[in-house]
């Protein structure tokens, strides 16, 4: 639609102006959700040393290849090794070590025999064994190295550090890592008719809702909540806030409402003339959109109000943006096409994003509804209870059909 700024060029401009918060070290206990930094480096092998990927014992191969049920190999057990050991047994002929899962192998040892493969088993076993199978060369030995060596890359520079990539840190020996600095993000949620939750409404209020969203998704995008407010909609009130939010050392200001073309639009009217600029964006929910610096440097988002409007403005130019400041590589969600279970309209000319449920019951055929029964209105808040996913609709097509594949861009 002539006049609309497209979601790329908005979003394009959006991360023009980011720039990356500065690095910090941390233990590795702290990193969690934070984004590396500096590529991480392998400090031991792993494995570290050889060890037994059986319970069983440590053999010289030779000696028991031709161990069989009919032929068994008695072997004599000289020493015990078990987890934590710093023996390294010199085994001679006849002679074998018993080992558990683990346990460093003797550097005379070039095969395991599980406990299973021998006469004794587990309990009596250390005195003699009769091996009743042969192993192969080299069974059962894990070799040190084998999955990464001291001096590789662990983890590339831009990951998110999630518990699997720090254990696997941890596995290399590594205490710290250098990280990207949380963002520093203000919450601000506009509106006289907004009251805190579970409080008495008289007629006009309604629960303010927005902050919570808001403020939950700074955190799953690895940023600070430094402050979170709601204001009315007068002008005193939104510079106060913005004052506050600069006191809190905000590097970002979400706000939500405030942004359209009523009369008492706070964000609009106060930020007019600055370098925040309000622009209208080709997309459904999440048309009007303020996005600049404030004075003191912080960057501004003014998303629009009704809830459904400012989780989409989120998606779309925040998140991406605050990932871009932690040097993220990956900022965008994974989008997935799905065949629609039902049909739905969209909105003419605009890109739709619409609140989505996924099914997932036919693991080889995911489908994808509204998660709103009453469709894709921005004000239907109840229905972010059922949303997984937001369907994105390109502007050209008109409705979705059952069946139709639809572009699904996941966000839980
Ligand atoms: P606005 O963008 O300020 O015109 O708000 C649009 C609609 O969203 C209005 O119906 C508001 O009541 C609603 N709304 C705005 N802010 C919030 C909020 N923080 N929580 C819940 N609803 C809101
Ligand atoms: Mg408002």
């Amino acid at each position: 639609m002539s006049g609309l700024r497209s979601v790329e060029e908005q979003l394009a401009h959006v991360l023009a102006a980011v720039r990356p918060t500065p690095p910090v070290r941390v233990p590795l206990r702290d990193a969690a959700g934070s984004t590396l930094h500096d590529a991480l480096t392998a400090q031991v092998d792993i494995p570290v040393f050889d060890n037994s990927a059986m319970d069983g014992f440590a053999v010289r191969h030779a000696e028991v290849a031709d161990a069989a049920p009919e032929r068994p190999v008695h072997l004599t057990v000289v020493a015990d090794l078990p987890a934590g050991t710093e023996l390294d047994p010199d085994l001679e002929a006849g002679q074998a070590a018993r080992i558990m899962t683990g346990s460093p192998v003797p550097a005379s040892a070039d095969a395991i025999v599980p406990f299973e493969d021998t006469a004794a088993g587990l309990a009596d076993s250390l005195g003699e064994i009769a091996v009743l199978r042969a192993p192969q060369p080299a069974a059962h030995i894990r070799r040190r190295g084998a999955d990464l060596r001291a001096g590789e890359e662990v983890i590339a520079a831009g990951t998110l550090l999630t518990p699997l990539q720090l254990s696997a840190a941890a596995a290399a020996g590594i205490a710290e890592a250098v990280v990207a600095r949380r963002p520093r993000v203000a919450v601000v949620a506009t509106g006289s008719e907004l009251v805190p939750p579970g409080q008495p409404l008289r007629r006009g209020q309604i629960p303010e809702s927005n902050s919570e969203l808001l403020a939950g998704l700074v955190r799953d995008a690895g940023a600070a909540v430094v402050l979170r407010e709601t204001v009315d909609d007068t002008d005193a009130a939104f510079l106060a806030v913005l004052a506050a939010a600069a006191e809190a050392g905000a590097e970002v200001v979400v706000t939500s409402g405030g942004v359209s073309e009523g009369a008492f639009e706070v964000v609009k009217n106060v930020l007019s003339g600055s370098d925040v600029a309000f622009t209208k964006v080709s997309m459904q929910p999440g048309k009007p959109q303020g996005f600049g610096r404030l004075a003191d440097g912080a960057l501004l988002f003014g998303l629009p109000g009704n809830p459904v409007s400012s989780a989409v403005s989120f998606e779309v130019f925040v998140r991406p943006a605050l990932l871009r400041m932690q040097g993220r590589t990956r900022i965008h969600r994974p989008v997935l096409r799905l065949p629609a279970a039902i049909g739905w309209r969209t909105p003419p000319g605009r890109r739709q994003y619409l609140p989505a449920a996924i099914d997932q019951s036919d693991p080889a055929r995911w489908t994808v509804r509204p998660a709103t029964a009453g469709g894709s209105g921005s004000h239907l808040a109840g229905g972010l209870a059922r949303a997984e996913a937001y369907a994105v609709v390109p502007a050209e097509v008109g409705e979705v059909a059952a069946g139709d594949p639809v572009d699904v861009m996941l966000v839980s």
